[in-house]
This record gives C-alpha cells, sequence and structure tokens, in this order.
C-alpha cells in the first residue's frame, strides 16, 4: 500500500528535523514541505494540504514554546492530530444495531468495487450476529444481479433482484418490502454505478433513496482514483445524502490519499477498508490507529485490547511484564512464534505492532509467513538453553551458527536470517521498556503515555 510511502515519508521528515541541533522556523518550514510534498504525491487535495500546513504553523509557535520544551514532540503531536481531523469529520456515521431493522444503500461509480463491498459488508455484519440481505436495484448493468446473486449465494445471504425488471426503484421496494417481513435487521441495496448520462445515473439514485428510505448510505470508493476523489465523491454527496465512505483496493499500488479528500468532500466518516478481492478482506477503519501507524507510531492501544482479547487471562501479566522489560531473548522470540502459530490467523497480536507485520507476515503472504516462523524455530530447536537465554548479541559466533545450521540441517544462510529477524525484532520490543502497562479499560492513560 503506497499509503506506507506516505507514512515513512513523514516519519522521514520528523526524524531530519529531530537530527537538527535547533529548532527554528526555517527547520520547521522544511519539515512541513517536505510532509505536504508527500501528501501532495499521494494525491491529498491541494487546499487540505495547504491549510494543515498553516494550522500546524499557528498549533506550533515555537517563539512561545518554553525554552526546554520538547518541540519535535510537539509538531509531532500536532501533525498527528492535523491528520486525524483531516480523517474525521466530527461525527460518527449511522450503525445498524441487531434486531431493529435498517436499509443500507450504497453508491458508486462502477468499477469502485461497490457489489463486492456490499457482500462483505453484509458478510462482516453476519460474523457479529446480524440478519443482512441484499438487493440489487441495478438494472443497467447486464450482469449486475447474476454477480450480487453469486456473491450472496457463496456466503449464504439471502438476496433479491430481477432479470425482467427495468425500473430500480420498484426492485429496490420490493426487496426492502419482502426482507423486512422476512426480519432481516440489515438490508443492503446496491444500486447502479453507471448510465449513459452521469445525469441519469444521479437521478436514479435520488429516486432510489427517495422510496427506500434508507438509513444510511454509503458511498464507495476506488482508492486508485487519485486527485479525482474529491470532485467525484463531492457529486455523489451533492445528489443523496452520503453518510459514510468506503475505499476500496487499499491493498494494490493506489496512493490512498484519495481517502482523505473523500472524507472532506463528504463530510463523513471512512468506516472500512477493502483490502483484497476476497470476502473476508474487509477491515474496520479507525482513525487515530490508522494515523499513529502511517507515522510509525504504532497502534499501541490496538495492540494492548488485542493482547486482552485473544491472550488467556492467566498468561496476560506474564506477557505484559516481558513487553515492559522490554529484554527481548531468542526464548522469548520462540515463545511469541508459538502464540502466534497458536492463534489461527497468523498476527493477530503482533501484526498490531509496527515492524512485526509489515516485513515479518506481510498481509496476503501468510502461508508463507507461517512457513518462515516454523523454519526459524526448527534452527531454534538447535540452540542451546545459554543461546536462546542470552541478550549479547556477541555471543552468536561463526562455530555456534555453523552448528545450530548444521543440527537443523538448514543452510548457513537461513540463521545469519534468522538472528538478523530477532535483532530487528528485539530493537522494536526495547521500544516498550518501562511501558507503564494499562488494565483493560485505561487506554487512555497509554495513548498518553506513548504519545498517541
Ligand atoms: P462495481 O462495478 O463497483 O460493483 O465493482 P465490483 O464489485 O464488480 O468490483 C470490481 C473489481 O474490483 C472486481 O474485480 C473486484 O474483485 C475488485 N475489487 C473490489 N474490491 C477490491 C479490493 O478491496 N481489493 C482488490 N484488490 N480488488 C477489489
Amino acid at each position: 500500500m503506497v499509503l506506507a510511502q506516505l507514512g515513512g515519508s513523514i516519519s522521514r521528515a520528523l526524524a531530519q528535523m529531530s537530527n537538527a541541533t535547533v529548532i527554528d522556523e526555517k527547520v520547521l518550514s522544511d519539515c512541513l514541505n517536505e510532509i505536504s510534498r508527500a501528501l501532495l504525491q499521494s494525491d491529498v487535495q491541494f487546499k487540505m494540504v495547504r491549510d494543515m500546513q498553516s494550522n500546524i504553523k499557528r498549533i506550533v509557535n515555537l517563539e512561545t514554546l518554553a525554552a526546554g520544551t520538547n518541540k519535535r514532540r510537539i509538531i509531532q503531536q500536532a501533525v498527528f492530530t492535523e491528520l486525524c481531523n483531516m480523517l474525521d469529520p466530527g461525527k460518527p456515521s449511522f450503525t445498524p444495531k441487531k434486531g431493529k431493522p435498517c436499509v443500507v444503500m450504497f453508491v458508486g461509480l462502477q468499477g469502485s468495487g461497490k457489489t463486492t463491498t456490499c457482500t462483505k459488508y453484509a458478510y462482516y455484519h453476519q460474523r457479529k450476529g446480524f440478519k443482512p440481505a441484499l438487493v440489487c436495484a441495478d438494472t443497467f448493468r447486464a450482469g449486475a444481479f447474476d454477480q450480487l446473486k453469486q456473491n450472496a449465494t457463496k456466503a449464504k445471504i439471502p438476496f433479491y433482484g430481477s432479470y425482467m425488471e427495468s425500473d430500480p426503484v420498484k426492485i429496490a421496494v420490493e426487496g426492502v418490502e419482502r426482507f423486512k417481513k422476512e426480519n432481516c435487521d440489515l438490508i443492503i441495496v446496491d444500486t447502479s454505478g453507471r448510465h449513459k448520462q452521469e445525469a441519469a445515473l444521479f437521478e436514479e439514485m435520488r429516486q432510489v433513496s427517495e422510496a427506500t428510505k434508507p438509513d444510511l448510505v454509503i458511498f464507495v470508493m476506488d482508492s486508485s482514483i487519485g486527485q479525482a476523489a474529491f470532485d467525484q465523491a463531492q457529486a455523489f454527496k451533492q445528489s443523496v445524502s452520503v453518510g459514510a465512505v468506503i475505499v476500496t483496493k487499499m491493498d494494490g499500488h493506489a496512493k490512498g490519499g484519495g481517502a482523505l479528500s473523500a472524507v472532506a468532500a463528504t463530510k463523513s466518516p471512512v468506516i472500512f477498508i477493502g483490502t483484497g478481492e476476497r470476502i473476508d478482506e474487509f477491515e474496520v477503519f479507525d482513525v487515530k490507529p490508522f494515523v499513529s501507524r502511517l507515522l510509525g507510531m504504532g497502534d499501541w492501544s490496538g495492540f494492548m485490547d488485542k493482547i486482552h482479547e485473544v491472550v488467556p487471562t492467566d498468561q496476560q501479566p506474564e506477557l505484559l511484564q516481558k513487553l515492559s522489560e522490554g529484554t527481548f531473548t531468542l526464548r522469548l522470540m520462540y515463545e511469541q512464534f508459538q502464540n502466534i502459530l497458536k492463534m489461527g490467523p497468523i498476527g493477530q497480536v503482533f501484526s498490531m505492532l509496527p515492524g512485526f507485520s509489515s516485513e515479518l507476515m506481510p498481509k496476503g503472504h501468510e502461508k508463507e509467513s507461517q512457513a518462515k516462523i516454523k523454519r526459524y524455530m526448527t534452527m531454534m530447536d538447535s540452540m542451546t538453553d545459554g543461546e536462546l537465554d542470552s541478550t549479547n548479541p556477541k555471543l552468536m559466533t561463526e562455530s555456534r551458527i555453523l552448528r545450530i545450521a548444521r543440527g537443523s540441517g538448514r543452510p548457513v544462510r537461513d540463521v545469519v536470517d534468522m538472528l538478523e529477524e530477532y535483532k530487528r525484532l528485539a530493537k522494536i520490543w526495547s521500544k516498550m521498556k518501562g511501558l507503564k502497562i494499562p488494565k483493560k479499560g485505561e487506554m487512555s492513560a497509554l495513548s498518553r503515555n506513548m504519545n498517541v
């Protein structure tokens, strides 16, 4: 995802600034210019970038900052806040409630991933205990109904549509009525994304919306549309009352900055992102964790939540203790690998830590990652207790490496590779040294602690 590159550029700009001996107007300006350039290259709208730059300059008044205050931290915090503000329209979107019938209408251009996203959205809620249903109100595109039907059948979600009826409003109304009678609590209406004329598309959308009275209209946007995002999103917003945005294809080469523009144009939050073609490649979108990951700050609150959620209660204190000590031995790495493999979907907990996810377990390569982890563990099985418990990197001499390679039947290159990985992870782990571990529900304290 190119957004990761944006994050990298911003972090580098901030890091360069911290290398400066004195942080004055020029250093701050250079840093902000660098960040602005990165945002523009990621297709964020020019006006938003300009506003962000002037907001930060206003917040960070270097002259009034007391001597000795950590200017870099204040600037980093200001960048963090501004990026969050860009993505947060200030009001949450409507959220469906179980057992209470609601209608959600999907709009977006053809090819944006709308039909796929309707099914992902239905499937996500089905797993949360909702009773979803899908209605195909796209009578313009031949094959639209077949596609929805196919997706819905695979996910075992009831659907409604017609090969004969050409009036989308009629189908939408019939579908919604039928599923209301069947006590479905989440009725999703997929609309057309193309017409002979743009005006006709928007008029049709308006009519479907008027007839079905949706509780929420979701605008689906392909993350690769770039600078066109703002105008496109605004055009949709002007026809129907868009209340939320879903950005698709975030797994591809898209720059992703368009997401920020869509939020500004619709004044609606991004609620999910699509990260692949499969039905489960769909993630809830949360602004703060997203931005902190973008800035390489790590998703600390999400990480702790995940620990509380998936690690058995009796093992939590020990793990948290180890985290706060910041000492990462090869044995600890071995234990974490065991946890990762045991926990099923790889990377549940550690994918939340920056560095663990991106390199050791890149998304979409879970099988290869598991194989790599198992390979590492085989090599560690040939290590002595002393080697596993040591914190001295110099201990791993050439002769020890050769012995481990021979013992595990792996090439020397693999052992060196594993030790490199260990060093990398140890560095990340060490950042948690002294971390005050909050109890469940004390996340805000942690966020302050970690400056996020
Ligand atoms: P619609 O015309 O807007 O209904 O778009 P479709 O749902 O037919 O999707 C168009 C194409 O985009 C299909 O090939 C989908 O599989 C693909 N697609 C949808 N969402 C994603 C996503 O998040 N990631 C990727 N890689 N492909 C997606």
